[in-house]
């Protein structure tokens, strides 16, 4: 990766030609790259997700327009900023996840009957709800709805190949569905910076100038764009690893006393329900990284374990073992006291 920066070509990506392509060779190559995995017309790049959904949201809708989101989507909880009074000024108009984890169609019928949003976002696989994916017969359902209320459909798909590779659907196939899709190439795909937004060349187009707005035009980025480009050329089929190594961790952590792992998992993230540890999610990943390993909250009571592409076999046990000696430890105080109490 470090080699494909000595000879590439940079230049200035924000300034663009009459065809909508920048001075930099390297971006756009990865942003032709981008719009051939997606099936879109064309991509651009942006430094991070968190500004490829907001281009997106605030080249789709206008302040005041009401855009469906389910309520612990990242766009929304995370991001905020497109809804912010401040910022982009967008109402969300919420819908929920079913059990399984993909967006409830017949709540989105009943708000699309109801309300006019102007735009419905999901995302796939989700962050939020363990890295689930969106079934087919779902997508399909979305579009048809979308389609009869004549709005577009955003996919965050910061993991989208997680999302092809657990569903076995092609990931322009998923894309397909959509109308425009955020991925991130910093995270499972294994390069240093940036996201890909992707669409039609006159949506493309328009994201440009808001890209440009939120100042996220660049030159030079084919520093960081060749390197995303080899990343994406070499590692999407690795991702189907870091499921396998999520499914490691799962299957040895399914004994914990203290905190449950869910029965199934479907991509990389492993979401662990810390409720019984008497710890907040805080303290759980705070008591943890002082001995090696590194979760996150999700939320006050559930951590999440992210697999990629830098994890081993080995590192997995030897965090399983760690984990597992934790849970035991924080048993124990409860035994001893119950065992006072007795006697
Ligand atoms: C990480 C993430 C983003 C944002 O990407 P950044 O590059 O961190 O800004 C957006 N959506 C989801 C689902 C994510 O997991």
């Amino acid at each position: 990766m470090l080699e494909c920066i000595q000879s590439a070509s940079f230049g200035d990506s924000g300034r663009l030609d009459d065809e909508g392509f920048g001075g930099d060779p390297s971006v756009n190559l990865l942003e032709k790259l981008a719009a051939e995995l997606t099936g879109k017309e064309r991509a651009i790049l942006l430094p991070s997700g968190t500004m490829g959904n907001h281009v997106s949201l605030l080249t789709h809708c206008s302040p005041g327009d009401l855009v469906l989101v389910d309520t612990t989507q990242h766009l929304y909880r995370k991001e905020k900023a497109a809804f912010d009074s401040r910022f982009g000024q967008l109402e969300p108009l919420f819908y929920h996840l079913t059990e399984d984890g993909y967006p409830d169609t017949a709540e989105i019928e009943r708000l699309l009957e109801q309300k006019k949003p102007k735009l419905l976002c999901i995302e796939n696989t989700h962050n939020h709800a363990g890295g689930t994916y969106i079934p087919f017969s779902v997508l399909d359902e979305l579009r048809k709805l979308a389609d009869k209320a004549g709005i577009p459909i955003h996919l965050d798909g910061a993991r989208l190949f997680n999302a092809a590779i657990a569903s076995g659907i092609e990931v322009s196939t998923i894309c397909g569905f959509t109308d425009t899709v955020m991925f991130c190439i910093s995270k499972g795909i294994g390069a240093p910076v940036g996201s890909l937004l992707c669409g039609t060349k006159e949506f493309i187009a328009e994201a440009a100038v808001t890209r440009k707005l939120l100042g996220g035009s660049m030159r030079q980025a084919g520093v960081f764009a060749a390197m995303g480009h080899y990343a994406l050329t070499h590692h999407i089929a690795d991702i189907a690893a870091d499921h396998r190594r999520a499914r490691l961790a799962l299957d040895n952590l399914k004994d914990l006393q203290c905190a449950r792992v869910p029965d199934k998992i479907q991509s990389n993230i492993l979401c662990i329900d810390i409720s019984g540890s008497g710890l907040t999610a805080e303290q759980y990943v705070r008591a943890l990284k002082e001995k090696g390993v590194w979760l996150s909250e999700s939320d006050e009571t559930h951590v999440r374990m992210v697999l990629y592409r830098d994890i081993t076999d080995a590192q997995v046990m030897e965090a399983v073992k760690i984990i597992k000696e934790f849970d035991r430890r924080m048993k124990q105080p409860e035994s001893a006291g119950l065992q006072n109490h007795a006697g």
